[in-house]
């Protein structure tokens, strides 16, 4: 693909730095294209059919805003690989860390001997994660693997065995994180039985919360104070696992005061606060992490998603002396912080505080919540206009109720596939259209997609 350098009106367009990928969105074929369906039908042949696919265009490079397809489509991506290549893809520090590391060692086992890039990134993560205690991480390939991890720590340190999560969370897709996942379908239906001594209790939701907005916060929290008070008991609670902002289940954002009442609820409680930033964190939502919008200090934080730029990398990252009581052993893994993924994760980290991505991630909140706000005041369909950052979401209901529309939800997503424009759907419902652009998107790309979204709800609607 040798097609002119585009320039980019944002912090990445600067003049050592040309996009080797055209940034528009061109289509050349249908999507999929040929090349793309006969790769499909080889897939339906032999991978598994729970590995489903969005959109079934196979992808052979990409890089700002655009994915390109094996039909040579110029796709514009407002899905980031779910969250993951915050940085772009194949971004250049990324890129050039991780072929230097690639080339020197692939794997000895940080277990077995240990080497210099995993230190370095649990440096990076005490320094750029919330609260300046002293801190210490653990790495791991997946964000349920951290999950997972954080809730050992947890145990280990209070020596209790009781978990509070949330209605409408995703923790992953493991034993113990289905446990912590809401959603029957289709994340958990028929992987029981499930862990054990996990308790779920309802997240503060303002859009489907019965009653005043301006009492969300305090209804949300007294429920959770009494249901842990009669069904569990204060004293047995090891950790309150929560995502600052839920990602699978809708993009929903607590109100404020939420999370800062359910830290100090860990604090008094001898609790420990977990707080899965394994979407949310790495600039995302325009802080370095979700829970710095109201100044809240986890106890412990996962991470992984947009950590390493597209590598398998994830962490946790917590208090010192929490860390520090599990015997040592304890924590592991064959794979964990591998070497090439901790080099990406340098290089992705260099890219956010060279190009101040947080700052990047909040021009582009400007540019969806007016031009989704547009669209909101046309379409009574969108009940919901909500999210910070890069991590924008309206969700789809039958106009004049709050009766979730996932047919009217799929129905748009394929118009927009269809178009060139990748995006994804979320919410426990099926009804909530998730943006998660890479950061290094153009506003040009940004606006064309938005047109896009635009001309599938005329399409779909008729109007
Ligand atoms: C994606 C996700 C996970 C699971 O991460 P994997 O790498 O898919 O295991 C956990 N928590 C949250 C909030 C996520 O978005």
């Amino acid at each position: 693909m040798a097609a002119a350098a585009a320039r980019l009106n944002h912090p990445l367009n600067r003049e050592e730095f040309v996009m080797p990928i055209e940034q528009r969105r061109r289509l050349v074929t249908a999507v999929p294209g040929p090349r793309s369906l006969e790769l499909a039908s080889r897939k339906q042949a032999s991978v598994a059919h729970g590995v489903a696919t969005t959109l079934p265009a196979y992808i052979v490079e990409a890089g700002g805003g655009i994915l390109v397809d094996a039909d040579g489509n110029h796709l514009i991506d407002f899905g980031s690989g779910i969250a993951v290549t915050t940085v772009g893809n194949a971004a250049p520090a990324v890129v050039r860390r991780a072929h230097e590391a690639v080339q020197k060692f692939t794997h000895t086992c940080f277990m077995v001997t240990p080497y210099e890039g995993y230190v370095e990134v649990a440096e990076k993560l005490a320094e750029l994660t919330p609260g300046d205690h002293a801190k210490k991480s653990a790495l791991f390939n997946s964000g349920a693997e951290a999950v997972e991890n954080a809730i050992k720590i947890a145990r280990v340190a209070t020596g209790r065995t009781a978990v509070v999560c949330f209605d409408h969370a995703y923790h992953g897709r493991t034993n113990l994180t289905m446990a912590l996942t809401a959603k029957d379908m289709p994340y958990k239906h028929g992987f029981g039985p499930f862990a054990s001594d996990i308790y779920r209790v309802p997240m503060a939701y303002p859009y489907r919360w019965p009653g005043d907005a301006e009492h969300v916060t305090d209804e949300a929290f007294a429920q959770f104070e009494s249901l842990v008070h009669v069904q569990v008991g204060e004293n047995q609670v090891a950790a309150v696992i929560i995502e600052p902002i839920q990602g699978e289940g809708g993009f929903i954002v607590p109100p404020d005061g939420f999370l800062p009442r359910l830290a100090q609820w860990c604090r008094d409680n001898g609790a420990v606060f977990i707080a899965d930033e394994i979407q949310s964190g790495f600039c995302r939502t325009g802080d370095w992490f979700a829970c710095d919008h109201e100044g809240v200090v986890p106890d412990l934080i996962t991470t992984a998603k947009g950590i390493a730029g597209g590598l398998p990398l994830a962490a946790v990252t917590g208090r010192a002396e929490l860390m520090d009581a599990v015997h040592p052993g304890g924590l592991g893994g064959t794979y964990g912080g591998n070497p090439v993924a901790c080099a990406a994760a340098l290089g992705a980290i260099e890219e956010m505080q060279t190009n101040d991505l947080p700052g990047r991630a909040r021009q582009i909140e400007r540019i969806f919540r007016d031009r989704l706000g547009e669209l909101a005041q046309r379409y009574p369909a969108i009940g919901d206009l909500r999210g910070r950052g890069a991590m924008m979401a309206v969700e789809l209901v039958r106009p004049g109720t709050k009766e979730p529309d996932p047919a009217l939800t799929g129905a748009v997503a394929r118009a927009c596939h269809a178009r060139g424009l990748v995006v994804l759907t979320a919410g426990s419902f099926g009804n909530v259209f998730r943006f998660l652009p890479p950061l290094s998107i153009s506003d040009d790309l940004l606006h064309e997609g938005l047109d896009v979204i635009a001309e599938a709800f005329a399409e779909v609607t008729g109007d």
